[in-house]
């Protein structure tokens, strides 16, 4: 490779229209606002950014907790450093898993060396808070984890009864909302969440790099109060408080452009109001769902339940999978997911998230469908989608 080819590749980089389930578009303001020249990680300037970040993202979040951060790294990190500053060897944890992500948080209690108790429910249903009473009652659990938007198929969990169910068991409730965050009301502190972390990249409109947490008082006490050492060092809460608390002790070189981003992204947010986003993440799925069914496809999650910014659906039958999606991909730009887990092969993932989540995205979507799948009539979709905009 010359030169002149490194400096043509990236402007190779397709414009791709993303609605999959993450990442999603990022809005140009947060791009530019990542070219922004370099700072040091103490620059006073880039104190202030994260400090102003840190409120932000306690608007969002919903809490007074202080221990409310981005964590250097993607939402499984997030996952991880939670787990792994709460969790001491011999712990017992309940895990609700209904899908791939309930999945990744029973294999990290493991690795943590936690009791793992997992409480089961079908993929593409909710997770009854009957059998999470159940095990509590069954076992002194520390921590109830359970996902928010179980982004493998589609579900929004409620969190209200199982939140009690934790606070009458005296145990902590750690709730993955890495894909709820930004797109529907989160509120950890009017729903008694004690725990959670999130990413950048899915309804906050921001590239993939950061998982914003947050602990509640509680929570931190029982950090502190830990018998054994946490195990992961660049995880640790307790030297990254000091970094992103008063202290500002050196612990890891923040990624400085990435918390740009953030700070633009959460910006952005605050602008539109989260309300008005919330609308329109329903808004937009509601649409693309009943453009979906006017073509007999079908949506998997449970009626009721069903997350706005993430539409699991059954592939129709006879339908090839990979070609319609890489046809979609080459010739349409537009990506959306395949099926994760058991629903490899049977359901896509359509994701509508952030700044993919607009009109535009659902019109290109269905058009594209309508064009590729066989014996379906051109705009039916469309104009179904459209009666969904009219009666707004
Ligand atoms: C995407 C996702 C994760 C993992 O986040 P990464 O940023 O890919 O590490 C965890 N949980 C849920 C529910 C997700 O959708």
């Amino acid at each position: 490779m010359n030169t002149s080819d490194f400096k043509n590749s990236s402007q190779q980089i397709p414009n791709r229209l993303l609605l999959g389930p993450g990442p999603s578009n990022t809005p140009p303001r947060v791009l530019t606002a990542m070219n922004q020249p370099m700072l040091g990680y103490l620059d006073p300037v880039f104190l202030e950014l994260m400090d102003e970040t840190m409120e932000l993202l306690r608007g969002v979040f919903g809490t007074e907790n202080q221990l409310t951060f981005p964590v250097s790294a993607t939402g499984s990190a997030g996952m991880e450093a939670t787990l792994c500053n709460l969790i001491e060897p011999g712990d017992e944890i309940i895990v609700c898993v209904n899908g791939f992500f309930g999945a990744r948080i029973a294999d990290i209690v493991k690795r943590c060396r936690g009791k793992l108790h997992v409480v089961e429910g079908d993929w593409g249903n909710i997770i009854d808070p009957e059998d999470v009473e159940n095990k509590l009652n069954a076992v002194n659990a520390k921590i109830v984890c359970i996902v928010h938007a179980e982004t493998s198929t589609g579900v929004l969990q409620p969190l209200d009864d199982i939140s009690a169910m934790a606070k009458r068991n005296d145990a902590l409730l750690l709730v993955d909302c890495v894909t709820s965050l930004g797109g529907v009301p989160v509120n950890l502190d009017a729903s008694g969440i004690d725990v959670a972390y999130s990413c950048t990249q899915k309804c906050l409109g921001g590239p993939p790099g950061l998982s914003p947490v947050s602990f509640s008082d509680r929570a931190v006490e029982i950090i502190h109060k830990r018998k054994t050492e946490i195990q992961s060092f660049y995880l640790d809460m307790r030297l990254l408080s000091n970094y992103w608390g008063k202290e500002r002790v050196y612990h890891h070189t923040a990624p400085i452009s990435m918390n740009y981003a953030i700070n633009e992204a959460l910006k952005l947010v605050e602008e539109e109001g989260l309300t008005q986003r919330y609308h329109r993440h329903q808004l937009h799925s509601q649409a693309l769902a009943a453009g979906l069914e006017s073509i007999g496809i079908e949506r998997i999650a449970q009626e009721g339940h069903r997350a706005p910014m993430l539409t699991s659906v059954s592939i129709p039958d006879g339908v090839d999978d990979a070609g319609i999606r890489r046809r979609l991909l080459e010739e349409y730009n537009i990506e959306i997911g395949g099926g994760l887990g058991v629903f490899k092969g049977k359901a896509w993932r359509i994701g509508l998230m952030g700044e993919s989540c607009r009109k535009e995205s659902v019109i290109r979507l269905l058009s594209a469908l309508e064009d590729l799948l066989p014996d379906v009539t051109q705009l039916a979709a469309v104009e179904a989608a459209e009666k969904v905009y009219a009666a707004e």
